[in-house]
């Protein structure tokens, strides 16, 4: 098996050591990554500095022109970067999986290349002039999850190459294969060094975030590893985009058609097979229709088909790695004896011959705040149900948690769901649908889910410096 190669300064460079990444669906190997040293780290901070003395200084045009040319080299290796998506990060194929992803990352990616920051003026009269500039920072590290690498590696890398930044990306050492081939296309239309990546294990994220040459840090993951990097980062004062964890609960109201809302609900909840930060973690359903809602949402999952993601008809795929897959078990296993089961449950035995990490699709009603499946992020195919009978006690629960990534409302009145979302709190609420997200409309969490947004003008603008000029 030839092993990837690192990309710095424009150039594939092999390690001394490499290591096995796995395909989640069968535990056998995807693909062999390099592991880098902190040297390599060295040498790729370096080059990404050296890139940003004239990069900086290119034409906004010129750079938007680069990200869409970045967007052609991802469509005409689309399918190639989808199917390697799906052996290293299990997801299908089709539905919302690899192809989606893919496409998602050519859609930002054009989106993105559109927009631009003209200089402000502030002020231009007698007594003075004062123009506002938006300034790119330096280098930028990017370390994403192994949930969606190669979207998250798009949300991280345009914003921050458009505002005229250079940028370091490391992958999670569980899903590394797509982001380096992604980097490798990239440079075929960039200058060298503008974009680099490392992968090593988590080792090599700490050097990053108190490296002094990295002037910020946009980072996507797990609450915890955030907050690591806040404290880690604070001595070099980095500019900080941390989109963290997320426990996203719904509120259904007692006026919908459970019929109606048991696909949206299934989507929001189980999207790639649950492991996504803005899915929808807990449903409050309100009890004239709790029961009627759980049995619809349990009809419309029986149907879906679970497997390989190199099988075209299945739409949801196994966990991504054993350390998630056992979160969840355990999660699970905690909650059944509080809990009605209404749909798998059933923790898959894992002695024996290798499998794939593949847990069944679990709802459990009757669980309340307080059990640890529904105060937990469980971040895989499993859905806690609460009932509720008055909507003010319902907004209290969902608000009852340090997390505020995403939220979602589901009724037929959208003036009363409108009311109830101004209530949550979180970055993004939805009405009648959970986790749509889309390039022009800022994304981020509230209280412990992260700082800062990514997406649109605002997202665009967290890679800049602002500098004033009076004259
Ligand atoms: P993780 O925090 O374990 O790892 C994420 C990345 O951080 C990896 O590249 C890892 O190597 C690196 N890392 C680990 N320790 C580090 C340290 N001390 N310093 C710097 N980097 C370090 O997260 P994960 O398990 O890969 O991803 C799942 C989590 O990500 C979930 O909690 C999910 O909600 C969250 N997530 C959030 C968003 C969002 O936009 N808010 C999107 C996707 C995933």
């Amino acid at each position: 098996m030839e092993p990837f190669r690192l990309i710095i300064y424009g150039k594939k460079v092999p390690t001394k050591q490499c290591f096995e990444v796995l395909n989640p669906a069968t535990e056998k190997p995807a693909g062999l990554a390099p592991l880098a040293e902190a040297s390599h780290l060295e040498d790729a901070i370096r080059a990404a500095k050296v890139a940003h003395r004239t990069w900086k200084d290119e034409t906004e045009r010129k750079r938007q022109t680069a990200c869409r040319k970045i967007a052609e080299r991802i469509e005409a290796h689309a399918e190639e970067l989808a199917q390697l998506l799906t052996t290293e990060q299990g997801k299908p194929l089709g539905g919302l999986g690899s192809r989606w992803e893919i496409g998602g990352a050519i859609a930002w990616t054009q989106y993105t290349a559109s927009l631009s920051m003209p200089m402000k003026v502030l002020q231009d009269n007698n007594e003075a002039r004062v123009e506002l500039y938006r300034k790119p920072i330096g280098v930028v590290g990017s370390i994403t999850p192994w949930n969606f690498p190669v979207l998250i590696a798009i949300w991280h890398i345009i914003p921050a190459i458009l505002a005229g930044n250079t940028v370091v990306i490391k992958p999670s050492p569980y899903t590394p294969l797509t982001t380096l081939r992604l980097v490798e296309l990239m440079n075929e239309v960039l200058p060298r060094g503008v974009v680099n990546c490392i992968v090593g294990d988590d080792d090599l994220g700490p050097l990053m975030t108190g490296h002094q040459d990295i002037g910020k840090i946009v980072f996507t993951g797990s609450s915890a590893t955030g907050k690591k990097i806040y404290a880690n980062a604070a001595e070099t004062m980095k500019r900080m985009t941390l989109e963290l964890g997320g426990n996203d609960a719904g509120i259904v109201l007692p006026d919908v058609d459970p019929k109606q809302i048991a696909e949206g609900l299934f989507w929001g909840a189980f999207i790639n097979g649950g492991q996504t930060c803005a899915a929808l973690k807990r449903l409050y359903v309100h009890e004239d229709v709790y029961e009627d809602v759980s049995e619809e949402l349990v009809k419309f999952a029986r149907k879906m088909p679970v497997g390989p993601g190199t099988d075209e008809s299945v739409l949801v795929g196994p966990v991504q790695n054993l350390r998630q897959f056992e979160i969840v078990s355990d999660l699970v296993s905690d909650a059944k004896p509080r809990g009605r089961v209404l749909l798998g449950g059933d923790v898959p035995n894992r002695e024996g011959k290798k499998k794939g990490y593949f847990f069944p699709l679990t709802i459990i009603a009757d669980l309340e705040n307080g059990d640890r499946l529904v105060d937990e992020e469980q971040f895989g195919p499993v859905l806690p149900i609460i009932r509720y009978r008055d909507i003010e006690d319902a907004i209290e629960k969902a608000n009852d948690n340090p997390n505020g990534l995403g939220g979602s409302v589901w009724s037929r009145d959208i003036t009363e769901a409108r009311r109830i979302a101004s209530k949550m709190e979180c970055g993004s609420v939805w009405i009648n649908k959970h986790g749509m997200i889309q390039p022009n409309a800022p994304f981020g969490g509230v209280k412990q889910s992260g700082l800062g947004v990514e997406f649109g003008e605002e997202g665009l603008a967290e890679y800049t410096d602002i500098q004033v000029v009076f004259s």
